[in-house]
């Protein structure tokens, strides 16, 4: 698994829809993989404070990745572009 395959399927780990496979590969590639770890433990404080209600900005490399992640998987989920 690369870095963006990650970030793709960080998506649907989020979502709670990644299939057990996906979730063992993202591990694996997380043991290896400092870059990606610093990811997740943002994103996973960014998910944190938007449930408790208080959205936070992410260091703007990581947020690059991620937007470019959820990006492609905008696209996917829906064919009409965003409006900006
Ligand atoms: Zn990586």
């Amino acid at each position: 698994m690369h870095c963006d395959e990650l970030l793709a399927a960080l998506n649907e780990y989020v979502d709670g829809t990644a299939n057990p496979a996906i979730c063992e590969e993202l591990r694996r590639h997380l043991a290896a993989c400092d870059p990606c770890q610093v990811v997740v433990d943002n994103l996973r404080q960014t998910i944190t404070l938007y449930r408790q209600g208080q959205p936070i900005e992410l260091p703007p490399a990581c947020r690059e990745r991620l937007h470019a992640a959820l990006r492609e998987r905008w696209r996917q989920l829906h064919p009409v572009p965003p409006t900006a």
